[in-house]
C-alpha cells in the first residue's frame, strides 16, 4: 500500500510517500513560501537527485496539487497515477482532550479538530487546509488524523493540571497537553524492541531534542509525563523558545522595554533558547558547538544550560515512575550531538548509568551509548514521525 503523509504548516508543507509494505520513502519533499511570492516545491525520488521548482501557490490546494503534480510526472514520478495513492495520513498538531489516538477523518473529527484550533492557533487551521485542499484533489481516498498530543493523553490528572483556579480547566481547557507525541510514541516502542523486551516491561525517558525540545516519561508503554504544556512553550530550552521561566518575568520584560504580551510571547518563541543564551549567536548546536570549543563563553553557557535542563527533567521523571530502566535520545540534536548527551549523562551518576564514549561518538542507526554494567541503558534512536504516521494510517484504513 502507497500511504502520502501530509505535514502542513501556515507557510510550508512537508510530503512523503512511504510504501508500507517495505516501509521505505518513494518519494518525499516539501514546498515552502505558500502564499508568499517566490512559492518553490522541492520533491525528490527514491535514488534521485532533489529538484527544486519555483511555481506560484497562492495557497495549500494549490501547493498539494504540484505535489501530486510531481508525484505523477511522465519523466520523474515515483508513481504513474494518483490511483496509486491508497491512503494519506496527516499531521494534526493538537488534537486537545477529544482525541487519545489516531483516527480516520470524518465530517464529525474535522468539526472536533476545529474546536481546538483556540488551543493551537497557528497549527490547527493549517493542518486543516492541508486535509481540505487533499480531500478536494483526491475524493475517496481513506484519510487519517494523526494527532501530536494524543500518546500524552494517557497522563495522570496530578501531571497535567496546572496551580492554576479549576475553573480555568473547566472553562477553557487549560492543562499540560505536550507535543512530538508521534515521536516519542515511536522511540519508546522501539527502544523496547531493540532490547528485546515489550514497551509494558519498561520505564523510558525519551528526550526528543530537535529545534523544539521535549522529554516525556514512558511507564510500561504509557505516558505518564512529558515537559511541553498548554503551548510547546513549556519545558526544556530549546533551539529559540525559553523553556521553563518565572512567569513574573513576563511582566517584568513588559514593563522594562515597553512591549505587549503579543512582542513577550514572540520574544520568548522566537528569541529566546539557545539562540538568546548565546547572545543572538545561533540555535543550531552544531554552530554552537563549534563555537564552544573555540572558547566562546556565551555558546558555552547555552549549550551547559541546555543540557542541566534535560538532566534535571530526567531526574524529575525518574522520580515520577519510581525509577527508570532505560534513556533514548532522539532528533536532530539527540541523535547527533555527542556532547549533549555526555554532558546530560554526567548529571546521572546516581542512577547508575555509565557512558561509553566511543560508542557515544557513533553515528547512524539505533545505538547503545552506555556501557555493558551501565544500571540504565543509554540509547540513541534515530526518530521517524512520517514512519509513525504512515502505519498508523495503515493501521486504521
Ligand atoms: P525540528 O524538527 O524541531 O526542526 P530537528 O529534529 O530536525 O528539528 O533538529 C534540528 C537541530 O538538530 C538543528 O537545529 C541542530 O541544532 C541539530 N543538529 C542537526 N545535525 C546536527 C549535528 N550533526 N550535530 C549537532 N547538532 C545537529
Amino acid at each position: 500500500m502507497n500511504i502520502l503523509v501530509i505535514n502542513c504548516g501556515s507557510s510550508s508543507l512537508k510530503y512523503q510517500l512511504i510504501n508500507s509494505d517495505t516501509e521505505e520513502w518513494i518519494a518525499k519533499g516539501l514546498c515552502e513560501r505558500i502564499g508568499i511570492d517566490g512559492s518553490q516545491i522541492v520533491y525528490q525520488k527514491a535514488g534521485g537527485e532533489k529538484e527544486t521548482t519555483v511555481s506560484p501557490m497562492p495557497d495549500h490546494t494549490e501547493a498539494i496539487r504540484l505535489v501530486l503534480e510531481a508525484l505523477t510526472n511522465e519523466m520523474t514520478g515515483a508513481i504513474k497515477s494518483l490511483s496509486e495513492i491508497d491512503a494519506v495520513g496527516h499531521r494534526v498538531v493538537h488534537g486537545g482532550e477529544k482525541f487519545a489516538s489516531s483516527t480516520v477523518i470524518t465530517p464529525e473529527v474535522i468539526e472536533a479538530i476545529k474546536e481546538c484550533n483556540d488551543l493551537a492557533p497557528l497549527h490547527n487551521p493549517a493542518n486543516l487546509i492541508g486535509i481540505d485542499a487533499c480531500q478536494k484533489l483526491m475524493p475517496g481516498v481513506p484519510m487519517v488524523a494523526v494527532f501530536d498530543t494524543a500518546f500524552h493523553q494517557t497522563m495522570p490528572a496530578e501531571a497535567y493540571m496546572y496551580g492554576l483556579p479549576y475553573s480555568y480547566y473547566e472553562k477553557y481547557k487549560i492543562r499540560r497537553y505536550g507535543f512530538h507525541g508521534t515521536s516519542h510514541s515511536f522511540v519508546s516502542k522501539k527502544l523496547a524492541e531493540d532490547l528485546g523486551k515489550k514497551p509494558e516491561e519498561l520505564k523510558v525517558i525519551v528526550c526528543h531534542l530537535g529545534n523544539g525540545a521535549s522529554v516525556s516519561a514512558v511507564k510500561y508503554g504509557k505516558c505518564v509525563d512529558t515537559s511541553m504544556g498548554l503551548t510547546p512553550l513549556e519545558g526544556l530550552i530549546m533551539g529559540t523558545r525559553s523553556g521553563d521561566i518565572d512567569p513574573a518575568i513576563m511582566e517584568f520584560i513588559a514593563h522594562k522595554e515597553n512591549k505587549s504580551i503579543d512582542e513577550v510571547m514572540t520574544l520568548l518563541n522566537k528569541k529566546s533558547g539557545v539562540y538568546g543564551l548565546s547572545g543572538d549567536f545561533s540555535s543550531d548546536f552544531r554552530d554552537l558547538e563549534d563555537a564552544y570549543n573555540k572558547g566562546d563563553k556565551k555558546a558555552e553557557i547555552a549549550i551547559k544550560t541546555f543540557c542541566y535542563r534535560v538532566a534535571k527533567y530526567v531526574g524529575a521523571y525518574t522520580a515520577a515512575m519510581n525509577g527508570v530502566d532505560a534513556i533514548a535520545f532522539t532528533a536532530g540534536v539527540g541523535e547527533n550531538c555527542a556532547i549533549v548527551r555526555t554532558l546530560v549523562c554526567e548529571y546521572l551518576g546516581y542512577l547508575g548509568v555509565k557512558l561509553d564514549e566511543e560508542q557515544n561518538h557513533k553515528r547512524g542507526d539505533d545505538t547503545v551509548i552506555s556501557t555493558a554494567d551501565s544500571k540504565v541503558t543509554v540509547m540513541f534512536i534515530p526518530t521517524n514521525e512520517e514512519l509513525a504516521i504512515a502505519r498508523e494510517t495503515l493501521a486504521l484504513v
